[in-house]
């Protein structure tokens, strides 16, 4: 048996955290940003969601037709972002479009924003329709472990208007649970609460691998402690409100 020592402040990191207008992001002093390469402007990115954005880009050869316009941005720029959208777009555009500073998934590295090359990009809706070399990018997205954040007709649940133009880093085996199910990212850290780790997992089978996913709430103690098996892998993330999401994953082909 493996030994995981979880200590309370991974609540507030890791790929599954959920940001939103009920869970603000806790600001960490260091996120390991890496600039999104190959890319027009400088866009810094987790560097994991910036490998796995360029790795998706390659696969579609999307630096031919699509710019990232938006990645990580501190808490000051959102707070500006805000207040000049207050200014030149009113109260009922901003609170649709714009997160509130500190509640951005921007802030976390794990978001992007990204626009079908063009003269003119809006940067607060840049164009990324549902068509041509933006749909391949949006259809290939979770095989590389992006989900597309804001779809239509959800707003009531994640508190934020359509945005077509909005992806989120969460991981290639959650990417696709999400996308299959038709979930946004609200619903499905919900659902993971019903399975309880230590008990049978929700189950996820691609990529030539088995997965697992299960759910723990933190102990009041401070320190949760989990026991996984010697031969599978294992990561564990945050929920950003009460405990961890457990991923277990063995190898079911050859690679
Ligand atoms: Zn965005």
């Amino acid at each position: 048996m493996k030994t995981l020592t979880l200590k309370n402040e991974t609540i507030y990191t890791g790929d599954l955290i959920l940001v939103n207008r009920d869970y603000r992001y806790h600001e960490k002093k260091q996120i390991p940003l890496s600039e999104i390469p190959e890319n027009h402007g400088s866009v810094l990115l987790h560097h994991r969601a910036a490998r796995a954005l360029s790795l998706l880009m390659n696969a579609v050869s999307g630096w031919q037709g699509i710019v990232a316009t938006s990645g990580w941005r501190p808490f000051s720029e959102q707070q500006r972002i805000w207040s000049d959208s207050l200014k030149e777009n009113g109260r009922h555009f901003t609170e649709t479009y714009v997160a509130v500073p500190g509640h951005s998934e921007h802030q976390t590295g794990l978001a992007v924003d990204l626009a079908l090359k063009q003269p003119l990009i809006d940067p607060i809706r840049p164009h990324f329709p549902y068509e041509g070399i933006c749909q391949l990018f949006r259809e290939k997205a979770p095989q590389f472990g992006f989900i597309e954040r804001y779809p239509d007709g959800r707003e009531s649940i994640t508190g934020i208007g359509h945005e077509p133009w909005h992806f989120r880093y969460v991981g290639i085996a959650h990417a696709r649970i999400i996308t299959k199910n038709r979930l946004t990212l609200e619903e499905y850290i919900e659902q993971i609460k019903a399975y309880p780790f230590g008990k049978r997992g929700l189950s996820y089978q691609g990529n030539g691998r088995h997965f697992t996913v299960s759910y723990q709430k933190a102990s009041a103690s401070g320190t949760t402690i989990l026991e996984t098996e010697d031969n599978v892998c294992c990561s564990v993330s945050g929920n950003n409100s009460d405990g961890f999401i457990i991923t277990e994953w063995k190898q079911t082909e050859k690679a």
